[in-house]
């Protein structure tokens, strides 16, 4: 038996929609689907406004030009996160400034976010790590004190919620991906989110390659022409089409995912008591969706012979994060705040599970083989 990793998941609808694109004569971005797939998040995040992307990437770019980020402005991010958090603030010339993470949630710790601002911080980026939210009211707080803007990497986070709020519809904006690797994908692709109508006008311009075009289309200009820096953001209807097979279905397969989810987390209560592992932790406040099951073994030797064992039974379980701050270019474009002793530790303890709608038949397999790894690491 082979078990990878991560499979993309497909409802069965994609080439109806996709077909359906075709038929309606409009491929580029910003038509039918494009409309469906905005609504559709501004109704489930209660988001003011969604502008679909090509990637989750393109989503945090738009959102530092948004923020209007300046060469030397800081930005303050988890070093336990994927490269474009960071990215997407350098290629504006801002500072990552990293920040360790919370030993429960492995999410930006909001207690050692005060001491990291300057007089040049502008942002704080919280990642919703495995679409568990990060502490968003203590976040809310010091941003709203010391006049920061807030920025959700909410790529994990779909449908998740905290407090009963979705993810992405918390900070001043987020970003959303739909990468093969995510709850809801089409292959790549992603959204940004804006919670506050005064940025929408920009976004648009941006979105559309500098232009005003979005305001011609309604009729509200004569012409259309360049008017602010931008880029091409938009996925196209084929991609959109695609995505909104997924998004209609969406309740379904984060209920799949979900139930893959809790059965792991049953099967390991027992050796999480025998001390071999330590399993997600989920604060009361926030309802997740099922994004990653992860596993933290005592240390690094035991995730490496953990991994290897696995793969020689035909299963492909992975670490995650190489931490950012002491990476190549985060040691030449940011700067760590204090020590990072947490997401250090954890990057090297930490292993997730295969996880995706379509292996429930092979969940048994995956737990058989996990026992028998772990009851040696606890003999
Ligand atoms: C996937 C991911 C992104 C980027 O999304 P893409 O759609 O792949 O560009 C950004 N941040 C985090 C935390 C992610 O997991």
């Amino acid at each position: 038996m082979k078990i990878p990793f991560n499979r993309p998941f497909t409802t069965g609808k994609e080439l109806d929609y996709i077909e359906d694109a075709i038929k309606r004569g409009h491929l580029s971005g910003n038509g039918e689907y494009t409309k469906r797939c905005q609504d559709w998040l501004i109704k489930n995040t209660g988001s003011r406004m969604a502008l679909l992307t090509h990637s989750g990437t393109a989503a945090l770019e738009m959102a530092a030009i948004l923020a209007d980020i300046q060469p030397g402005d800081e930005v303050i991010m988890p070093s336990y996160t994927f490269t474009s958090t960071a990215n997407a603030f350098v290629l504006r010339g801002g500072v990552p400034v990293f920040v360790d993470i919370r030993r429960d949630t492995l999410n930006l710790d909001e207690t050692k976010i005060e001491a990291a601002i300057t007089r040049r911080t502008k942002a704080i980026v919280p990642v919703h790590y495995a679409g568990v939210a990060c502490e968003m009211d203590a976040i809310m707080a010091i941003a709203e004190k010391h006049h920061l803007l807030v920025i959700e990497d909410a790529a994990h986070g779909i449908l998740s919620r905290y407090k009963g709020r979705a993810l992405g519809g918390i900070g001043h904006m987020s970003a959303l991906s739909f990468h093969e690797t995510k709850d809801i994908l089409s292959g790549e692709g992603g959204a940004l989110l804006l919670n506050d109508q005064s940025y929408a006008e920009r976004a648009e311009i941006i979105w559309e390659k500098g232009t005003d075009r979005s305001r011609f289309f309604r009729g509200e200009v004569k012409k259309y022409s360049w008017v602010d820096i931008g880029s091409s953001y938009l996925p196209s209807e084929i991609t959109a089409a695609f995505l909104w097979a997924q998004m209609e279905e969406a309740g379904s397969i984060l209920d799949r995912r979900l139930a893959i989810w809790n059965a792991y987390h049953a099967a390991f209560v027992g050796h999480e008591k025998n001390g071999s592992i330590r399993r997600p932790i989920v604060p009361d406040e926030c309802v997740h969706n099922g994004h990653i099951y992860y596993l933290l073994l005592p240390d690094h030797m035991h995730q490496t012979e953990f991994i290897r064992h696995f793969r020689e039974k035909g299963i492909n379980p992975v670490i995650h994060y190489l931490p950012l701050d002491d990476s190549i270019a985060g040691i030449k474009y940011g700067r760590k705040h204090g020590e990072l002793g947490i997401t250090h530790e954890i990057s090297v303890r930490l292993v997730r599970m295969p996880l995706w709608p379509g292996m429930e038949d092979m969940l048994d397999y995956v737990l058989d083989e996990a026992d028998k790894i772990l009851k040696e690491v606890e003999a």
